[in-house]
């Protein structure tokens, strides 16, 4: 194939993504507004749609005839309720499960993984694999429009080679964590650190619409973190950019899980509030205790909600940490908006201990994130596999043969 002709193809490819993407945001739509969006001729769109028609992704639908010409039917396009399918599956120590939706991001059923230990990674793959085979069955999906796999692991993953390279909290080893998963699922796999996934996911669909400039800290356990400059998501030297937790703080003398002394991670985590409300023993962090200690972090953030003083000063005091390393976040990023996201991140009190310290420094604002981990791990499969470059067109056409 000669360059000119790959280039072609890129540009239709790229074309397709866009309309069917467009779909996505203004179904149901004429095709002439689509080509208005889109900025695209009416016989381009006409040969993309009836592309997308063929495969079934889309269907044509009576408008409702309120058009500029009367008399004359107006014929809108919608996603196929049973256009495509992707699975969602997250890993981490406060959650683990696999998920299916649909083309339009609903979910249709959810499964939790059922372990007691996640220290041994050949096991969740297992366990995730028949836990996501079950659930395929029970919804009674068609199989071969199910385009592909979504992970979001706790830990910084190379999206491009599929691997994980490091997660301090789950304590797993360097592995092809995709590779595995896919030999395991019978899928296409993506994988992604669960911040840089939600973060995506705000760009998308959440919050961060339109925002050019945004960073996000997930205080889970451990405290991940990502940051998108001018429209594009950083990533780094070792894929590590926006991960804060492990950024020296003066005042800590304590030992992290990463092995340095003083880190972010000792004063303002998940771990940090277990061990200064006395619930959990600094010496106990072996990884078989993660579930455990997870169940623990909720409770935690379930007293301060009921007003628990004891628990309320602790959440602060692990909030203002965070709002002191956060200006340094803000310096380097220079962001329009900073995202808390999951339990921790959502508590009023560390919310409001970290709002304390930060705007003393700087008037970005800090907000709660605005979508679930599910959405984060079915974004990702959807735009990998179905709103994508790499859609498999064929596998579809096929199917609706
Ligand atoms: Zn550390």
């Amino acid at each position: 194939m000669n360059k000119a002709t790959a280039s072609t193809q890129d540009i239709r490819r790229d074309n397709r993504r866009r309309v069917l993407e467009l779909l996505r945001e203004h179904e149901p739509v004429a095709r002439n507004e689509i080509a208005r969006i889109a900025g695209l001729t009416e016989p381009a769109i006409s040969r993309i749609t009836r592309e997308l028609v063929d495969a079934r992704l889309i269907e044509e639908i009576a408008g409702n005839g309120s058009g500029t010409k009367p008399g004359r039917p107006v014929v809108a396009l919608r996603l196929c309720n049973r256009g495509a399918y992707v699975v969602g599956i997250n890993i981490s120590a406060d959650n683990q499960w696999t998920c299916i939706a649909d083309m339009r991001g609903e979910i249709l059923a959810k499964r939790p993984f059922a372990l007691l230990d996640i220290s041994e990674p050949e096991t969740v793959i297992k366990i995730g694999a028949e836990e996501t085979k079950h659930l395929i069955q029970a919804v009674g999906i068609d199989r071969s429009r199910l385009m592909g796999a979504g992970i979001i692991v706790a830990g910084t993953v190379d999206p491009a080679s599929g691997e994980l390279l490091e997660s301090p909290n789950l304590k797993w080893p360097r592995m092809p964590l995709a590779q595995k998963l896919e030999a395991a699922l019978d899928l296409p796999v993506k994988i992604e650190s669960r911040p840089m996934a939600l973060l995506r996911t705000e760009k998308r669909i959440g919050a961060a619409r339109g925002v050019e400039n945004a960073a996000l800290v997930l205080p889970a356990l451990g405290i991940g973190g990502a940051v998108m400059i001018d429209g594009r998501l950083m990533r780094g030297r070792a894929n590590r950019a926006g991960q804060i937790g492990h950024l020296r703080m003066t005042g800590s003398n304590i030992r992290c899980t990463c092995g340095k002394i003083g880190c972010l991670d000792t004063v303002a985590s998940g771990h940090a509030i277990l061990e200064q409300l006395n619930l959990v023993p600094h010496d106990k962090r072996a990884p078989r205790h993660q579930i455990a200690h997870a169940r623990l972090l909720e409770h935690a953030v379930a007293l301060a909600a009921s007003k628990d003083a004891s628990a309320i000063g602790v959440l602060r005091s692990a909030g203002r940490q965070l709002g002191l390393a956060l200006r340094a976040v803000a310096a380097v990023a220079d962001p329009e908006v900073i995202f808390l996201a999951g339990d921790v991140g959502h508590a009023d009190s560390y919310l409001a201990g970290v709002r304390e310290v930060f705007a003393t420094d700087s008037d970005t604002p800090i907000m709660p994130s605005t979508v679930s981990n599910d959405m984060a791990a079915i974004s990702l499969a959807l735009e990998a596999f179905v709103y994508s470059h790499d859609l498999d067109i064929a596998q579809l056409r096929n199917a609706a043969i």
